[in-house]
């Protein structure tokens, strides 16, 4: 017998991946994308030969990854094949120039750290077995649960399993008071930028990144990222979802507080049973409900602390680009102050940080032969403006500086294609609130219990999915919360990841 029927606005990673999970259990999903593919900030461009994977260039947590296929029946092998990148990422500080490679292998990040610090290698080791065992206890006891009221999060497996994660305690404070040199400080505080949040900000919780990035380590899917959106799409069409690009949503419908369907931006009306938004959420309360809905004004909303947007460079280079890895991070010396200028008092940064990644690297198929890909990344912050001339001139000071400390006087002379992408890109083609381009941060007034929830308070049969609601930001997070958002509409109350669909 048919369950009820879906509609789920926004085909990105939580979308997609919630339209396959409902559609196994037997519902009628139609997922409604308003660009004209769907991955959302996993979406690809090609050009001249180039294919570009648009946004997330980082694999981490295989196994959230495979968990995900594995409770479909699904074999993730039969969608994409996995490499392991070797090193996983080079940072390169501005201060000195150097560059120095790290590994997701403990005895060479070990030698590496007692080169840098002597017997800080024992100090890493000792930490990522914390981290590791804060990762099982995030893995197992919060990621994959639900959260209604506060005691949901300060109960007795939170206050006695969640007493050993540093909760209060700020990830920079931690990694400062175990390594003292520059290099190993900022190497284990720059993956809170993943989350959208400044070392300082971040809680201590978030550690488990540590062992996520030098333990679990940083793969790559054999064409590109979006072989990911690729498979998703792939498994929500094989269990009947309906996949309608091309489709902007213009409003929910709601009859006495339940929703009813949506109206397309063509005014055509469809009805579900369920509404689920993959949209952001801030955009969803402001823009997509009636005002007699919305959960929280604009001024709250305004209120809240956006992970960065970013100024991103597509680069098609002729040419080989000897010193530059798969994963390139370039730090600016003065890395307060650079968070400063993203978060406390928004301005375009005059002396970046930026990351670079080359997939050409490992896998021709992104380039054309005898060329090299490249996609840049200046994280900025959310709500900047600039004309398109500012954009031309950042971009050929970015440029230049690649030129500088990877040693490629002639860069700007080979560079074939070029695209630039920012703020009012993230706004118009996502409907990203101030064009952030990763949401909400991930400070502890946004985590968990603290973020927005994933059913609706007001309308009834109304849910959310995707990097705005729990557990948050990254693609393996957006897998979970599709399986948060799966459990919701199928009433299942237990806290553990699912066996079976
Ligand atoms: C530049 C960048 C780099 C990143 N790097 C990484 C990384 O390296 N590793 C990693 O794991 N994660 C990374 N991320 C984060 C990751 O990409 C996101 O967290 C994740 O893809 C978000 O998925 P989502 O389910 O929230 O949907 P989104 O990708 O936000 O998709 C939402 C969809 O809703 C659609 N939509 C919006 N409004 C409407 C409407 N009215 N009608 C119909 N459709 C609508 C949008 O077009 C979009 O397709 C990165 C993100 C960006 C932008």
């Amino acid at each position: 017998m048919q369950k009820k029927s879906v509609i789920i606005i926004g085909g990105g990673i939580g979308g997609l991946a919630l339209a396959g999970m409902l559609g196994k259990a037997g519902y009628k999903v139609t997922v409604l994308e308003k660009n004209e593919s769907v991955g959302g900030r996993a979406r690809i461009f090609r050009q001249n030969g180039f294919t570009f994977d648009m946004g997330p260039s980082w694999y981490m947590m295989p196994d959230v990854f495979e968990h995900y296929f594995k409770i479909l029946g699904e074999d993730i092998h039969s969608y994409y094949a996995l490499k392991k990148l070797s090193p996983s990422y080079q940072i390169t500080l501005k201060s000195d120039g150097k560059s120095y490679c790290f590994f997701s292998d403990m005895e060479r990040n070990k030698a590496l750290f007692d080169q840098v610090e002597p017997g800080a290698g024992n100090v890493l080791e000792v930490f990522l077995n914390q981290t590791k065992q804060q990762y099982e206890i995030a893995k197992h006891a919060f990621m994959y649960k639900n959260y209604d009221t506060v005691f949901d999060f300060f109960n007795w497996r939170v206050l006695t399993e969640g007493a050993k994660l540093p909760l209060f305690k700020k990830q920079r404070a931690i990694i400062n008071k175990k390594f003292k040199s520059e290099i190993l400080r900022k190497a284990l505080q720059y993956q809170t930028v993943l989350l959208g949040t400044a070392p300082g900000d971040t809680p201590g919780i978030y550690s488990l990144m540590n062992y996520v990035d030098l333990v679990l380590g940083e793969w790559y899917p054999d064409g590109g990222i979006h072989a990911v959106p690729k498979a998703l799409e792939t498994i929500a069409r094989k269990y009947g979802a309906e996949i309608r690009t091309n489709a902007p949503v213009a409003g929910i419908i709601i009859e006495e507080g339940s929703a009813k369907g949506v109206q397309l931006a063509t005014d055509e009306l469809l009805v579900a049973d369920i509404v689920v938004s993959n949209a952001d959420v801030a955009y969803t309360d402001l823009t997509l409900l009636p005002k007699a809905y919305q959960t929280k004004s604009e001024k709250y909303w305004n209120s809240r602390t956006l992970a960065p947007s970013a100024f991103i460079l597509y680069l098609g280079v002729k040419g080989a680009l000897p010193g530059i890895e798969h994963h390139n991070l370039l730090f600016t010396k003065d890395w307060e102050k650079g968070f400063g200028e993203i978060f406390a008092t928004p301005t375009w940064p005059e002396d970046p940080s930026m990351y670079i990644c080359m997939p050409s690297k490992t896998d021709r198929s992104v380039a054309p032969e005898g060329h090299e890909n490249l996609f840049v990344l200046v994280p900025i912050a959310a709500g900047l403006t600039y004309t398109e001339d500012f954009a031309q001139e950042y971009a050929n000071k970015v440029i230049a500086e690649i030129a500088t400390y990877y040693n490629i006087p002639d860069l700007a002379g080979r560079i074939v294609v070029q695209r630039s992408y920012s703020v009012k890109d993230f706004m118009s083609d996502y409907n990203a609130f101030k064009g952030t381009a990763l949401g909400l941060a991930h400070t502890l007034s946004q985590t968990a219990i603290f973020r927005p929830n994933n059913v609706h308070p007001k309308v009834k049969n109304l849910f959310y999915v995707g990097a705005g609601t729990n557990p948050g930001i990254g693609m393996p997070i957006c897998l979970i919360s599709a399986e948060l958002a799966y459990k919701r509409i199928e009433g299942i109350p237990h806290p553990f990841p699912l066996e079976r669909i």
